[in-house]
Parts: structure tokens; sequence; C-alpha cells
């Protein structure tokens, strides 16, 4: 199993910017917390997932780390 980022959007869509960081298993649009989020939103590889952590889901991110013990680069704090 993979997992990528996706990106939540507030209600003026993507051009504001991204509200939040989830993640999704493969190809899901359904993020580990239950979030259904835009299948045409923003992604990316996972293990960019501590490269800006203020914008991180917080349940996503335990489930993940839960599940990927492995992740590339660093867990964090
Ligand atoms: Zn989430």
């Amino acid at each position: 199993m993979r997992h990528q980022m996706r990106a939540e959007y507030g209600p003026a869509g993507a051009s504001a910017g991204v509200v939040t960081w989830h993640i999704v298993r493969d190809e899901d649009t359904v993020a580990m917390c239950g979030r259904e989020l835009d299948g045409t939103g923003a992604r990316q590889d996972a293990s960019l997932w501590t490269t800006d952590p203020d914008h991180n889901c917080h349940t996503c991110g335990a489930l993940f780390l839960r599940e990927s013990p492995y992740l590339p680069g660093e867990h964090p704090e």
C-alpha cells in the first residue's frame, strides 16, 4: 500500500491555497480520518508530510505514522 497527501481547500477553493493536508491510501479520495476530498485537488507524495506540519491533519498524521513506521525522512516532533 502506498500513501499520498491530498489537499483540502476552504470555501474559496484552490486559489486560496491549501487549508489542510490529509493522507489517503493509494488513489482514495477519502482521507484516513474519514474526510472526503476533492479528487481533482493537489496531491503530493507522503514523504513530504513533515515539510509543512502546520497544515497537516492531526488525525491523519497519527493514523499514517501508525500504519507507515518506515516513513522516509524525519518524523514530526
Ligand atoms: Zn485527515
